[in-house]
């Protein structure tokens, strides 16, 4: 039975009486009800209601090839016909995580060659956690386990990723987070930069702050240093230039690993595979998911550096770790094909030279001067439109939080998916948007910001 046979009341109220969402006050959903989206094509999504909707959020992050793929889907059909299932345990393979790890080896940054899977971005995350420690026993010294992460940051949902992510309403509910992860200040200029300083020195002192904790703690003790490129649940959060080449400095001085997040980032957001190429970071691990089956399948898969991965190799002994779905064969089968399609469309080419500058500077022009935004950030396809009551003072809407939640149901209504955190309203589209997707995007915003400041005034 599909979903056809029923009406939309119908739909929302069973899943009212047994859906529990994720991120979500139910007693709110309940109130309020569910958008019910039943179909895409290309940059669009469709309710049960008919709406047109330019999803300028790429569903969470993910579908970077957009929707409608023919070819995904029969990748997908017909690797379950051949063999739906297998593990990679117990000396085990099958052919697409093999062929797919060569292909990330082949796109990710030089001494990155090895890769290890999930399903999500969190599992994979608490793949990095457990590695990066497992690599300083295997070295001799399990002392040094420590790592630093930075407030605002996002790390995913279980217990290990919430532990490693900075958001403090997650950790009130975690109720015993995983030890010996402290957390510093985030590279977010807009709110944390003092009256006077300089995008280049506010870079240094956030980063400065990643030092300090390096000190307190002891290097001997820090095992890793982990940060999204852009910190994106956070709010699109752009560091300055100068940021991550203090970073990486840092953490070599220190002899301690880098190990980047780039579930957002990744597979081409930025113009280019990896923000670490965008902005030349050379990291130890990479946390990888979202795009790289453009959501078509759940896949995650962190990269290893070869130092992490020799010392694996050459000293042996069983890491105890891994999922049933690890290296999934539809699901690596999906992201051979995806990568294949990004490839062959020239959809990060398009990003870098075309596209990304277009959105930034359309933005910019089209809605920069509404009284009710406060800075607009861009790289690639990534966008951060900061929502202000004075533009001047940059002071905000209150309750905290309060007036882009408006902004953000005009711009649904206004026929654009975007999401509200805090005081910002972000945006991550499909890779495949073109000049005209971003004009429809920037009128259908700006529809959204004025109708918001009828309400908000
Ligand atoms: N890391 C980052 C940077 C993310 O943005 C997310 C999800 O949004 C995750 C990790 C968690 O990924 P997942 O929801 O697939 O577990």
């Amino acid at each position: 039975m599909t979903y056809q046979n029923y009406s939309l009341d119908q739909l929302r109220a069973i899943d009212n009486a047994h859906h529990l969402h994720p991120f979500t006050d139910h007693k709110d959903l309940r109130a309020a009800g569910t958008r019910v989206v039943v179909s895409a094509e290309g940059p669009f999504v469709y309710d049960t209601e008919g709406n047109e909707i330019l999803d300028a959020m790429a569903g969470l992050w993910c579908v970077n090839a957009g929707y409608g793929r023919e070819e995904l889907v029969e990748a997908a059909t017909a690797q379950m016909r051949e063999l739906p299932y297998y593990n990679s345990f117990f000396r085990c393979t099958t052919p697409t995580p093999t062929l797919l790890s060569q292909k990330l080896a082949e796109i990710s940054p030089g001494n990155i060659n090895q890769v290890f899977y999930g399903s999500s971005g969190s599992e994979s995350n608490d793949t990095a956690l457990r590695l990066v420690r497992h690599y300083w026993a295997l070295e001799g010294r399990p002392e040094k386990n420590i790592v630093i992460s930075r407030n605002w940051a996002y790390h995913g949902s279980t217990i290990a990723g919430t532990s490693l992510g900075g958001m403090e309403a997650m950790h009130a509910q975690l109720y015993g987070a995983v030890p010996n992860i402290r957390h510093v200040m985030c590279p977010y200029a807009y709110e944390n930069a003092e009256p006077g300083e300089s995008d280049h020195d506010f870079g240094l002192r956030a980063a400065k702050a990643v030092e300090d904790a390096i000190l307190e703690a002891g290097a001997e003790n820090v095992a890793a240093f982990i940060g999204e490129p852009i910190q994106g649940a956070g709010g699109v959060k752009i560091p300055p230039a100068s940021y991550w080449p203090e970073i990486q400095r840092i953490c070599e001085k220190y002899d301690v690993l880098l190990m980047l997040d780039e579930v957002i980032t990744g597979y081409g957001r930025t113009g280019e595979w990896f923000a670490a190429q965008s902005m030349n970071i050379k990291p130890d691990t990479i946390t990888t998911a979202k795009g790289l089956t453009s959501g078509y399948q759940p896949l995650s898969a962190l990269l290893v550096g070869d130092r992490i991965a020799n010392t694996l190799v050459e000293k042996g002994g069983e890491f105890y770790h891994g999922y049933t779905y690890s290296g999934h064969p539809v699901a690596c089968a999906v992201a051979l094909k995806n990568i294949e399609i990004i490839e062959r469309e020239g959809l990060i080419d398009r990003v870098r030279e075309d596209t990304g500058p277009y959105l930034g500077d359309a933005l910019k022009a089209g809605l920069g001067d509404h009284p009710l935004v406060g800075e607009i950030r861009t790289c690639g396809l990534l966008a951060a439109v900061e929502i202000v009551r004075d533009k001047s003072t940059r002071e905000r809407f209150q309750p905290a939080g309060s007036a882009p939640v408006v902004i953000r149901d005009h711009a649904i209504a206004s026929g654009i998916m975007m999401r509200a955190v805090m005081d910002t309203m972000i945006m991550s589209p499909p890779l495949i948007w073109t000049r005209e997707t971003v004009d429809m995007a920037v009128e259908r915003i700006g529809k959204a910001l004025d109708l918001a400041q009828a309400d908000l005034a």
